[in-house]
Protein backbone atom coordinates (compact mmCIF):
# COMPACT_ATOMS: atom_id res chain seq x y z
CA UNK A 1 0.00 0.00 0.00
CA UNK A 2 1.07 3.50 -0.42
CA UNK A 3 4.03 4.78 0.84
CA UNK A 4 4.56 8.72 1.29
CA UNK A 5 4.00 8.95 -2.42
CA UNK A 6 0.16 8.59 -1.86
CA UNK A 7 -1.98 5.68 -3.09
CA UNK A 8 -1.27 4.98 -6.80
CA UNK A 9 -4.64 5.05 -8.58
CA UNK A 10 -5.32 3.92 -11.94
CA UNK A 11 -8.31 5.88 -13.49
CA UNK A 12 -10.11 3.87 -16.25
CA UNK A 13 -11.97 6.01 -19.19
CA UNK A 14 -10.61 8.88 -19.82
CA UNK A 15 -14.05 10.45 -20.66
CA UNK A 16 -16.08 13.16 -19.22
CA UNK A 17 -16.53 11.98 -15.84
CA UNK A 18 -12.68 10.00 -16.03
CA UNK A 19 -10.53 13.23 -17.36
CA UNK A 20 -12.38 15.31 -14.09
CA UNK A 21 -11.74 12.34 -11.84
CA UNK A 22 -8.26 12.72 -13.06
CA UNK A 23 -8.29 16.49 -12.30
CA UNK A 24 -9.42 15.96 -8.71
CA UNK A 25 -6.93 13.40 -7.57
CA UNK A 26 -4.17 15.41 -9.05
CA UNK A 27 -5.57 19.00 -8.09
CA UNK A 28 -7.97 18.80 -5.33
CA UNK A 29 -7.27 14.93 -3.37
CA UNK A 30 -4.71 14.82 -0.85
CA UNK A 31 -2.79 11.26 -0.62
CA UNK A 32 -3.51 9.75 -3.42
CA UNK A 33 -1.38 10.47 -7.15
CA UNK A 34 -2.71 9.29 -10.75
CA UNK A 35 0.03 6.43 -11.40
CA UNK A 36 -2.53 5.06 -14.54
CA UNK A 37 -4.77 5.95 -17.12
CA UNK A 38 -6.42 3.51 -19.43
CA UNK A 39 -9.17 4.34 -21.95
CA UNK A 40 -9.45 2.14 -25.33
CA UNK A 41 -9.09 5.04 -27.20
CA UNK A 42 -5.20 5.77 -27.02
CA UNK A 43 -4.79 9.82 -27.54
CA UNK A 44 -7.53 10.12 -25.04
CA UNK A 45 -5.56 8.35 -22.41
CA UNK A 46 -2.11 9.35 -23.86
CA UNK A 47 -2.77 13.04 -23.62
CA UNK A 48 -4.20 13.25 -20.46
CA UNK A 49 -1.06 11.10 -19.18
CA UNK A 50 1.14 13.87 -20.54
CA UNK A 51 -0.34 16.28 -18.00
CA UNK A 52 0.68 13.83 -15.03
CA UNK A 53 4.06 13.17 -14.27
CA UNK A 54 4.80 9.48 -13.23
CA UNK A 55 1.06 8.73 -14.79
CA UNK A 56 1.35 5.73 -18.04
CA UNK A 57 -1.30 5.30 -20.33
CA UNK A 58 -2.99 2.47 -21.67
CA UNK A 59 -5.21 1.03 -23.94
CA UNK A 60 -5.70 -2.11 -21.85
CA UNK A 61 -7.30 -1.91 -18.20
CA UNK A 62 -5.95 -4.94 -16.99
CA UNK A 63 -2.42 -4.35 -18.19
CA UNK A 64 -3.17 -0.53 -16.09
CA UNK A 65 -3.94 -2.63 -13.20
CA UNK A 66 -0.81 -4.49 -13.16
CA UNK A 67 1.22 -2.14 -13.20
CA UNK A 68 3.09 -2.36 -10.02
CA UNK A 69 2.86 1.34 -9.65
CA UNK A 70 -1.36 0.78 -9.05
CA UNK A 71 -2.94 0.62 -5.31
CA UNK A 72 -6.68 1.74 -6.19
CA UNK A 73 -8.64 1.50 -9.28
CA UNK A 74 -11.11 4.43 -9.95
CA UNK A 75 -13.48 3.46 -12.80
CA UNK A 76 -15.22 5.42 -15.07
CA UNK A 77 -15.34 4.20 -18.41
CA UNK A 78 -19.38 3.08 -19.44
CA UNK A 79 -21.66 0.84 -17.62
CA UNK A 80 -20.81 -1.96 -19.93
CA UNK A 81 -17.40 -2.25 -19.49
CA UNK A 82 -17.63 -2.42 -15.79
CA UNK A 83 -17.95 -6.00 -15.11
CA UNK A 84 -15.00 -6.74 -16.96
CA UNK A 85 -12.62 -3.70 -15.05
CA UNK A 86 -14.11 -4.83 -11.52
CA UNK A 87 -13.38 -8.88 -11.87
CA UNK A 88 -10.05 -8.12 -13.02
CA UNK A 89 -9.58 -5.11 -10.04
CA UNK A 90 -11.33 -7.99 -7.56
CA UNK A 91 -8.82 -11.09 -8.94
CA UNK A 92 -5.89 -8.37 -8.41
CA UNK A 93 -7.40 -7.48 -4.70
CA UNK A 94 -7.18 -3.99 -5.90
CA UNK A 95 -9.60 -1.37 -3.77
CA UNK A 96 -12.48 -0.11 -6.39
CA UNK A 97 -14.27 3.38 -7.02
CA UNK A 98 -16.95 2.58 -9.45
CA UNK A 99 -18.74 4.83 -11.35
CA UNK A 100 -22.95 4.04 -11.50
CA UNK A 101 -24.33 2.45 -12.31
CA UNK A 102 -22.00 -0.53 -10.88
CA UNK A 103 -23.13 -2.75 -14.09
CA UNK A 104 -26.13 -2.35 -16.13
CA UNK A 105 -28.16 -5.23 -15.14
CA UNK A 106 -28.95 -7.69 -12.25
CA UNK A 107 -27.61 -10.49 -14.10
CA UNK A 108 -24.15 -9.19 -14.26
CA UNK A 109 -24.34 -7.40 -10.99
CA UNK A 110 -25.18 -10.74 -9.14
CA UNK A 111 -21.72 -12.21 -10.38
CA UNK A 112 -19.75 -9.35 -9.27
CA UNK A 113 -21.45 -9.31 -5.74
CA UNK A 114 -20.02 -13.52 -6.02
CA UNK A 115 -16.68 -12.35 -7.02
CA UNK A 116 -16.43 -10.19 -3.93
CA UNK A 117 -18.08 -12.36 -2.19
CA UNK A 118 -15.28 -15.44 -3.28
CA UNK A 119 -12.57 -12.42 -2.38
CA UNK A 120 -13.59 -12.52 1.19
CA UNK A 121 -13.59 -8.79 2.09
CA UNK A 122 -15.53 -5.29 0.20
CA UNK A 123 -13.13 -3.93 -2.11
CA UNK A 124 -15.90 -2.06 -4.12
CA UNK A 125 -17.49 1.50 -3.56
CA UNK A 126 -19.91 2.72 -5.74
CA UNK A 127 -20.04 5.78 -7.22
CA UNK A 128 -23.24 7.41 -5.60
CA UNK A 129 -21.80 10.61 -4.83
CA UNK A 130 -25.17 12.32 -3.61
CA UNK A 131 -24.44 10.78 -0.66
CA UNK A 132 -21.74 12.72 0.18
CA UNK A 133 -23.36 16.39 -1.18
CA UNK A 134 -23.65 18.72 2.14
CA UNK A 135 -27.50 19.45 1.36
CA UNK A 136 -28.11 15.94 1.30
CA UNK A 137 -26.44 14.80 4.53
CA UNK A 138 -27.97 17.48 6.49
CA UNK A 139 -31.61 15.96 4.94
CA UNK A 140 -30.25 12.31 6.08
CA UNK A 141 -28.95 13.91 9.24
CA UNK A 142 -32.69 15.40 9.98
CA UNK A 143 -34.42 12.21 9.15
CA UNK A 144 -32.34 10.00 10.93
CA UNK A 145 -32.74 12.23 14.24
CA UNK A 146 -36.02 11.07 14.55
CA UNK A 147 -37.99 15.41 15.50
CA UNK A 148 -39.70 15.52 12.21
CA UNK A 149 -41.09 11.95 12.49
CA UNK A 150 -41.32 9.27 9.86
CA UNK A 151 -40.87 10.51 6.54
CA UNK A 152 -44.58 9.74 4.50
CA UNK A 153 -43.28 10.84 1.14
CA UNK A 154 -40.26 12.05 -1.00
CA UNK A 155 -41.07 14.37 -4.12
CA UNK A 156 -37.62 14.52 -6.58
CA UNK A 157 -36.50 16.66 -9.55
CA UNK A 158 -33.95 16.02 -11.94
CA UNK A 159 -33.39 18.44 -14.81
CA UNK A 160 -30.88 18.36 -17.41
CA UNK A 161 -30.11 21.09 -19.90
CA UNK A 162 -30.01 18.38 -22.33
CA UNK A 163 -28.68 14.66 -22.88
CA UNK A 164 -25.67 13.29 -25.17
CA UNK A 165 -26.74 11.88 -28.45
CA UNK A 166 -27.98 8.55 -28.50
CA UNK A 167 -29.55 8.64 -25.10
CA UNK A 168 -32.91 6.48 -24.78
CA UNK A 169 -35.98 6.43 -22.96
CA UNK A 170 -34.45 3.37 -20.91
CA UNK A 171 -31.36 5.49 -20.13
CA UNK A 172 -33.48 8.00 -18.12
CA UNK A 173 -34.13 5.32 -15.44
CA UNK A 174 -30.50 3.34 -16.03
CA UNK A 175 -28.20 6.20 -16.01
CA UNK A 176 -30.51 9.43 -14.54
CA UNK A 177 -33.32 8.08 -12.34
CA UNK A 178 -30.92 5.84 -10.55
CA UNK A 179 -29.46 8.72 -8.53
CA UNK A 180 -32.99 9.09 -6.80
CA UNK A 181 -32.89 5.22 -6.63
CA UNK A 182 -29.46 5.08 -4.16
CA UNK A 183 -30.94 8.48 -2.60
CA UNK A 184 -34.58 7.40 -2.04
CA UNK A 185 -32.91 3.78 -0.46
CA UNK A 186 -29.99 5.63 1.49
CA UNK A 187 -31.91 8.67 2.90
CA UNK A 188 -35.20 6.37 3.71
CA UNK A 189 -32.83 3.54 5.01
CA UNK A 190 -35.18 1.12 3.21
CA UNK A 191 -35.75 -0.84 -0.36
CA UNK A 192 -38.11 0.00 -3.37
CA UNK A 193 -40.52 -2.72 -3.33
CA UNK A 194 -42.39 -1.35 -6.40
CA UNK A 195 -41.86 0.98 -9.34
CA UNK A 196 -44.27 2.45 -12.00
CA UNK A 197 -43.24 4.82 -14.96
CA UNK A 198 -45.79 7.51 -16.24
CA UNK A 199 -45.26 9.48 -19.24
CA UNK A 200 -47.04 13.09 -20.28
CA UNK A 201 -47.55 14.17 -23.77
CA UNK A 202 -43.53 14.73 -24.52
CA UNK A 203 -41.93 18.30 -24.73
CA UNK A 204 -42.34 19.37 -28.69
CA UNK A 205 -38.24 19.77 -27.51
CA UNK A 206 -37.52 16.22 -26.56
CA UNK A 207 -35.26 14.56 -29.58
CA UNK A 208 -37.82 12.54 -31.71
CA UNK A 209 -38.81 9.12 -30.49
CA UNK A 210 -38.08 9.79 -26.76
CA UNK A 211 -40.74 10.41 -24.11
CA UNK A 212 -39.02 13.17 -22.20
CA UNK A 213 -39.95 13.85 -19.30
CA UNK A 214 -41.46 11.61 -17.34
CA UNK A 215 -42.74 10.55 -14.13
CA UNK A 216 -41.80 7.65 -11.67
CA UNK A 217 -43.32 6.22 -9.04
CA UNK A 218 -41.64 4.54 -6.21
CA UNK A 219 -42.87 2.47 -3.33
CA UNK A 220 -41.04 1.30 -0.37
CA UNK A 221 -40.86 -1.28 2.43
CA UNK A 222 -42.59 0.70 4.93
CA UNK A 223 -45.07 1.98 2.61
CA UNK A 224 -43.70 5.29 1.85
CA UNK A 225 -44.36 6.82 -1.84
CA UNK A 226 -41.53 8.46 -3.63
CA UNK A 227 -42.01 10.53 -6.96
CA UNK A 228 -39.20 11.45 -9.52
CA UNK A 229 -39.23 14.10 -12.28
CA UNK A 230 -36.69 13.05 -14.92
CA UNK A 231 -36.54 15.52 -17.33
CA UNK A 232 -33.86 15.28 -20.15
CA UNK A 233 -34.00 18.36 -22.02
CA UNK A 234 -35.53 21.19 -19.86
CA UNK A 235 -33.16 23.69 -21.81
CA UNK A 236 -32.51 25.85 -19.33
CA UNK A 237 -29.74 24.37 -16.90
CA UNK A 238 -29.13 20.63 -14.45
CA UNK A 239 -31.55 21.27 -11.27
CA UNK A 240 -31.76 18.52 -8.52
CA UNK A 241 -34.19 19.23 -5.83
CA UNK A 242 -35.94 17.10 -3.11
CA UNK A 243 -38.47 17.37 -0.67
CA UNK A 244 -39.24 15.35 2.27
CA UNK A 245 -42.72 15.12 3.78
CA UNK A 246 -42.54 13.40 7.28
CA UNK A 247 -44.94 13.30 10.17
CA UNK A 248 -44.43 16.50 11.99
CA UNK A 249 -42.63 18.58 9.04
CA UNK A 250 -41.49 18.88 5.79
CA UNK A 251 -37.40 19.57 4.76
CA UNK A 252 -36.59 20.59 0.71
CA UNK A 253 -33.12 20.72 -0.67
CA UNK A 254 -31.82 22.03 -3.95
CA UNK A 255 -33.02 25.31 -3.80
CA UNK A 256 -30.81 27.44 -5.41
CA UNK A 257 -28.66 29.12 -2.76
CA UNK A 258 -26.00 31.37 -4.76
CA UNK A 259 -26.05 35.16 -4.80
CA UNK A 260 -29.24 36.50 -6.04
CA UNK A 261 -28.41 39.50 -7.69
CA UNK A 262 -31.02 42.09 -9.01
CA UNK A 263 -30.34 44.19 -12.00
CA UNK A 264 -32.30 46.32 -14.51
CA UNK A 265 -35.53 45.60 -13.28
CA UNK A 266 -35.27 41.90 -12.53
CA UNK A 267 -33.62 39.25 -10.29
CA UNK A 268 -32.02 36.28 -10.63
CA UNK A 269 -29.46 33.56 -10.00
CA UNK A 270 -27.13 31.06 -11.42
CA UNK A 271 -28.61 27.34 -12.79
CA UNK A 272 -25.10 25.53 -12.95
CA UNK A 273 -25.31 23.71 -16.76
CA UNK A 274 -24.38 20.27 -15.38
CA UNK A 275 -23.39 17.51 -12.89
CA UNK A 276 -20.44 18.74 -13.09
CA UNK A 277 -20.21 21.66 -12.02
CA UNK A 278 -23.66 21.48 -9.41
CA UNK A 279 -21.94 18.29 -7.31
CA UNK A 280 -18.08 19.18 -7.51
CA UNK A 281 -17.86 19.19 -3.61
CA UNK A 282 -19.39 16.18 -3.27
CA UNK A 283 -17.49 14.43 -6.06
CA UNK A 284 -14.38 15.82 -4.16
CA UNK A 285 -15.59 14.38 -0.61
CA UNK A 286 -16.62 11.29 -2.51
CA UNK A 287 -12.87 10.65 -3.76
CA UNK A 288 -11.34 11.92 -0.27
CA UNK A 289 -13.38 9.55 1.51
CA UNK A 290 -12.68 6.84 -0.55
CA UNK A 291 -8.58 7.60 -1.09
CA UNK A 292 -8.80 7.46 3.45
CA UNK A 293 -10.44 4.94 4.11
CA UNK A 294 -8.56 2.61 1.21
CA UNK A 295 -5.73 3.89 2.75
CA UNK A 296 -6.59 2.57 6.07
CA UNK A 297 -7.35 -0.41 4.64
CA UNK A 298 -11.20 0.16 4.89
CA UNK A 299 -14.36 0.30 2.05
CA UNK A 300 -16.91 2.55 3.29
CA UNK A 301 -19.56 4.40 1.35
CA UNK A 302 -22.25 2.63 -1.34
CA UNK A 303 -21.10 -1.15 -1.42
CA UNK A 304 -21.54 -3.72 -4.38
CA UNK A 305 -24.98 -4.43 -2.73
CA UNK A 306 -26.36 -0.98 -3.37
CA UNK A 307 -25.18 -1.29 -6.91
CA UNK A 308 -27.21 -4.51 -7.61
CA UNK A 309 -30.29 -3.27 -5.61
CA UNK A 310 -30.45 0.02 -7.47
CA UNK A 311 -30.11 -1.90 -10.93
CA UNK A 312 -32.88 -3.90 -9.80
CA UNK A 313 -35.33 -0.69 -9.40
CA UNK A 314 -33.73 0.27 -12.15
CA UNK A 315 -34.76 -3.25 -14.17
CA UNK A 316 -38.50 -2.66 -12.85
CA UNK A 317 -38.44 0.61 -13.82
CA UNK A 318 -37.87 -0.18 -17.49
CA UNK A 319 -40.21 -2.78 -17.08
CA UNK A 320 -43.21 -0.24 -16.42
CA UNK A 321 -41.63 1.78 -19.02
CA UNK A 322 -41.91 -0.88 -21.77
CA UNK A 323 -44.85 -2.39 -20.16
CA UNK A 324 -47.08 0.19 -18.46
CA UNK A 325 -48.16 -0.23 -14.72
CA UNK A 326 -46.66 -1.06 -12.02
CA UNK A 327 -43.17 -3.78 -11.54
CA UNK A 328 -42.55 -5.43 -8.36
CA UNK A 329 -38.61 -5.30 -7.65
CA UNK A 330 -37.20 -8.66 -7.53
CA UNK A 331 -33.97 -8.69 -5.47
CA UNK A 332 -32.47 -11.79 -3.69
CA UNK A 333 -32.25 -12.03 0.01
CA UNK A 334 -29.54 -9.29 1.39
CA UNK A 335 -26.18 -11.82 1.84
CA UNK A 336 -25.34 -11.07 5.21
CA UNK A 337 -21.44 -10.16 4.11
CA UNK A 338 -22.83 -7.13 3.37
CA UNK A 339 -24.23 -6.43 6.84
P1 LIG B 1 -17.66 9.25 -21.61
O1 LIG B 1 -18.25 8.60 -22.82
O2 LIG B 1 -17.42 10.72 -21.62
O3 LIG B 1 -16.25 8.54 -21.30
C1 LIG B 1 -16.08 7.15 -21.29
C2 LIG B 1 -14.64 6.86 -21.66
O4 LIG B 1 -14.40 5.47 -21.48
C3 LIG B 1 -14.34 7.17 -23.12
O5 LIG B 1 -13.12 7.91 -23.20
C4 LIG B 1 -14.20 5.79 -23.78
O6 LIG B 1 -13.27 5.76 -24.86
C5 LIG B 1 -13.68 4.98 -22.60
N1 LIG B 1 -13.93 3.53 -22.71
C6 LIG B 1 -14.93 2.88 -23.35
N2 LIG B 1 -14.82 1.55 -23.17
C7 LIG B 1 -13.72 1.37 -22.38
C8 LIG B 1 -13.09 0.23 -21.85
N3 LIG B 1 -13.56 -1.00 -22.07
N4 LIG B 1 -11.98 0.40 -21.09
C9 LIG B 1 -11.47 1.65 -20.87
N5 LIG B 1 -12.04 2.77 -21.35
C10 LIG B 1 -13.16 2.63 -22.10
O7 LIG B 1 -18.59 8.83 -20.39
P2 LIG B 1 -18.75 9.58 -18.98
O8 LIG B 1 -19.88 10.54 -19.09
O9 LIG B 1 -17.43 10.04 -18.52
O10 LIG B 1 -19.28 8.38 -18.07
C11 LIG B 1 -18.41 7.41 -17.54
C12 LIG B 1 -19.06 6.72 -16.36
O11 LIG B 1 -19.38 7.70 -15.37
C13 LIG B 1 -20.37 6.00 -16.68
O12 LIG B 1 -20.48 4.84 -15.88
C14 LIG B 1 -21.43 7.03 -16.28
O13 LIG B 1 -22.67 6.44 -15.94
C15 LIG B 1 -20.77 7.62 -15.06
N6 LIG B 1 -21.25 8.98 -14.74
C16 LIG B 1 -21.47 9.26 -13.44
C17 LIG B 1 -21.92 10.49 -13.09
C18 LIG B 1 -22.17 10.82 -11.64
O14 LIG B 1 -22.78 11.83 -11.37
N7 LIG B 1 -21.71 10.03 -10.71
C19 LIG B 1 -22.15 11.47 -14.06
C20 LIG B 1 -21.88 11.15 -15.40
C21 LIG B 1 -21.43 9.90 -15.73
Amino acid sequence: MPAQRGLGVAVIGTGKMGADHVRRLHDVISGARVAAVADIEAERAKSLAATIDGCTAYTDPAAAMASGEVDAVLIASPGPAHEAALIEALGRDLPVLCEKPMTPDTASCLRVLEAERRLGRRRIQVGFMRRYDSEYVKLKGLLDGGELGRALMLHQRHRNLAMPPGFTDDMLITSSVAHEVDATRWLLGQEIVAVAVHRPAPSSLAPAGMNDPQFVLFETASGALVDVEIFGHCGYGYQVQAEAVCERGTVRIGDEQGPRVSVDGRWGGHVPPDYVERFEDAYDREVQAWVDATRRGEVTGPSAWDGYAAAAVCEAGVVSQREGGRAEVELIERPAFYG
